[in-house]
């Protein structure tokens, strides 16, 4: 039986790090910038410190400086603006990054439209969405920007193709439609009242799921020879074991080609905030 190709997720992103670590390494030399990430932190919510701690790691990788901002669940509001002030006007700083989610009593939307969107490594600041959402994008979302590096890197071409995108977050599934029809792929959203789900999978050449729905899309809803990238990290509820939105061993044989969970999308995104922080600084000797 033939089988779909699995897309190393984990190797791509290593390659690239290791063109990003050349980059930062010639941003020093060259130009004497030193690249900085800005990370904060506030609470204890034991995923985001992992998630920090990857960051940290990935910037000692790439050649970044991080400058890490661990603060107390209690921090108000008005404090971790007067923080996001301070870096952006620090010179060494090139990216700030605010882990989320943040503690309930400080509002997001105001905390991302306070970073500096020439420093917005996360690219959710709405001066980016805009500047994606009109064509011209500036710092672009992390998770989507990896998931169209992974279709570049096996060679697919999304023009003319039909996208089929699942979930339409702001930080995943929006953004990828966008970055998807700036490729002249023809794009369907698809959300939780989208009828006939299974119809719309169909029609897919390429399907991005970020839905968080543990492999509700089975093998038989796939076009054979679709291109599919997984973003959903779910627990699957009989074992506990990680998993995405696609049955994974029932797609395989059905796919040209498939992310896995783990071992996809998730290196991708760390691997991109690295590269948007590389941009910012890079922007300094322009
Ligand atoms: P959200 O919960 O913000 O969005 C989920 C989206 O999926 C919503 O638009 C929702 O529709 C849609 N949806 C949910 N259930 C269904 C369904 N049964 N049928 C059709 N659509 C459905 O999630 P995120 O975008 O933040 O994340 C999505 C997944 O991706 C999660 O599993 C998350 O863990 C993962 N993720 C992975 C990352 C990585 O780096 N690997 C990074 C970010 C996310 P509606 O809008 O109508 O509610």
């Amino acid at each position: 039986m033939s089988t779909g190709k699995i897309i190393d997720g984990k190797e791509i992103a290593r390659q690239l790090r290791l063109q990003l670590h050349e980059e930062a390494q010639s941003l020093i030399s060259e130009h004497g910038v030193t690249p900085g990430l800005a990370v904060v932190l506030v609470g204890n919510n034991p995923a985001s410190h992992l998630y920090v701690r990857m960051k940290k790691q990935a910037c000692v990788e790439v050649g970044i400086t991080s400058y890490s901002h661990e603060l107390p669940e209690e921090t108000s509001e008005e404090a971790l603006l007067s923080l996001i002030q301070t870096l952006n006007e620090h010179p060494a700083v090139h990216g700030i990054l605010v882990q989320m989610p943040l503690p309930a009593h400080i509002r997001s939307q105001r905390i991302l439209e306070a970073i500096s969107p020439d420093k917005d490594a996360d690219g959710f600041h709405p001066r980016n969405v805009g500047l994606l959402a009109v064509g011209a994008p500036l710092f672009r979302p992390c998770t989507p920007w990896g998931c169209m590096e992974l279709l570049h890197s096996i060679g697919v071409k999304p023009a003319g193709q039909s996208a089929v995108v699942l979930g339409r977050s702001n930080i995943v599934g929006k953004p990828v439609a966008l970055m998807l029809l700036a490729e002249n792929a023809t794009v369907t959203l698809c959300h939780s009242q989208t009828k006939q789900l299974p119809e719309m999978v169909r029609q897919a050449d390429i399907l991005i799921s970020a839905m968080g729905q543990p492999e509700l899309i089975r093998g038989d809803w796939l076009k054979p020879g679709a291109v599919v990238i997984d973003v959903g990290m779910n627990r699957r509820a009989s074992d506990g074991k990680l998993c995405g939105d696609v049955a994974f061993q029932e797609a395989l044989p059905k796919v040209a080609a498939i992310t896995p969970v783990p071992g996809g999308v998730g290196p991708m995104t760390i691997t991109m905030l690295m590269k948007n922080t590389l941009f910012s600084a890079s922007r300094c000797v322009a």
